[in-house]
């Protein structure tokens, strides 16, 4: 670090010496992870590249479209463009996915009927689906799964957050209904390490020996690009995630996508839309040349993010605190979660976040009822696109043991400062 950066930080964030030196250290301790990292960016920008040119992208697509949005050639596009990185059949690439769960929802829902189930198989999901499924606060279960007599069945991890393969077993064994095998790649608010692409595969693979029709599902958010191969490389039917995460690149201002198999995203589509219609209407408001472009830069921004999370995980470390993954795990997500064991803590970490952040850098954030979740939450994200949780942002439900998530940034040299800041604040 330049002396003059010291002096800044120091002036402008009353960052210690003591701090300084262990940003040092752990700067030194993760060098090996980084190498590792910069190897899979390198792979996956060749194959976002190859991709663009194979779909032979050009100015053309950048256009706006208008009304039905008929012949879209931007989105259809992207649409196949997608399904290539992915190593699918098929894609839909939508601005007009609100977030992720919507895609989530439009592939669980367009794919399940009345009298069919689903199965998680990794614990409860993300707190998000659990209205949609059935399982909410929301308690007449309005629009839900169940309210559609759609069935819910859960194989939660053992004791050690394992994969329960033996009960996966036996759920599939004794229930024909079970149509749609939920896999979630990322932690979610959990405490246990994402899944690999290749623990994902073991999965697919078991599920496919019991029940070779069954869909396997695989909620992707966060885990683009941070591994060489996709879950739809290893045998995933179907798999979704957001464009504010790693997969829009920090560009896309909105949406959501959906891979996999041809008529799987057809079904998905006409949830999204109408039978019939599904992704051959929709205009895309002068948005598409964001998606390429975030799309693009994606393979770079992801891995910013992760070397973030790991640094994260480093200093926080070495400052006494329990983190997971470790800075030396294996990583499928951008996600660091950081056990404060007290709330104000957790609070005044991500306070600090967002006092570190490049937009709203000013506002103090508090807890509150986030629509879609059970517990109070706190999210600090001063970001350029709001919400984006590939922009350095922290955030966690107010429950015991006061988890904190830490993910994101656009640049490791922001969320370098922002994660100094954060020490800062509660040391
Ligand atoms: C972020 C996320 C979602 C979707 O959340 P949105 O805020 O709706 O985009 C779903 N599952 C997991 C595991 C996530 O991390």
């Amino acid at each position: 670090m330049l002396d003059i950066t010291k002096e800044k930080l120091r002036k402008a964030y009353k960052i210690s010496e003591k701090i300084i030196d262990l940003y040092e250290k752990a700067l030194e301790d993760i060098r090996d992870q980084f190498k590792y990292y910069d190897e899979i960016r390198e792979y996956n920008q060749i194959k976002v590249l190859d991709a663009l040119q194979k779909e032979r992208i050009s100015e053309a697509h950048f256009t706006n479209s208008s009304g039905y949005g008929y012949g879209d050639i931007g989105r259809d596009s992207l649409d196949k463009v997608y399904a290539d990185v992915f190593n699918s059949e098929s894609g839909l690439v939508r601005p007009h996915f609100v977030n992720g769960t919507h895609a989530l929802c439009c592939a669980i829902f367009g794919n399940l009927r009345p009298g069919d189930t689903m199965l998680s198989v990794c614990g409860t999901p993300y707190d998000t689906l659990h209205n949609l499924i059935g399982i909410g606060t929301n308690k007449k279960n309005m629009g839900s799964l169940v309210e559609y007599g759609i069935n819910y069945e859960q194989v939660n991890l053992t004791e050690d957050n394992r994969i329960d393969f033996e009960s996966i077993e036996k759920h599939l064994k004794k229930n024909d209904s079970i149509k749609l095998v939920h896999i979630q790649r990322s932690t979610g608010y959990g405490w246990r390490k994402s899944l690999l692409v290749s623990e994902i595969k073991n999965i697919i693979d078991f599920v496919k020996k019991i029940r070779p029709n069954v869909i396997c599902f695989v909620d992707n958010c966060y885990g683009e690009f941070i591994d060489t191969l996709e879950p739809t490389d290893v045998g995933a039917d179907l798999a979704a995630g957001s464009l504010i995460k790693n997969i829009g690149g920090g560009i896309a201002p909105t949406g959501g996508y959906i891979v996999g198999k041809e008529e799987y995203v057809t079904q998905a589509s006409y949830r999204l839309t109408v039978p019939g219609i599904g992704g051959e209407c929709g205009s895309t408001f002068g948005v598409m040349r964001l998606l390429y472009e975030g799309l693009f830069l994606a393979p770079h921004i992801s891995i910013e993010a992760v070397k973030s999370a790991i640094f994260c995980a480093r200093i926080m470390e070495l400052a006494g605190f329990e983190v997971l993954p470790k800075y030396n795990d294996k990583r499928s997500d951008i996600i660091q979660a950081i056990k404060f064991n007290d709330k104000s803590k957790l609070i005044n970490f991500c306070r600090a976040i967002q006092k570190g952040s490049p937009v709203d850098s000013f506002v103090k954030c508090e807890p509150w009822d986030m629509p879609g979740y059970s517990d109070q939450v706190i999210m600090a994200a001063g970001a350029f696109v709001q919400g984006s949780s590939i922009e350095l942002s922290a955030d966690a439900p107010i429950r015991e043991p006061y988890i904190g998530y830490l993910q994101g940034g656009l640049t490791f040299d922001h969320a370098k400062v922002g994660i100094l800041v954060a020490l800062s604040n509660i040391l």
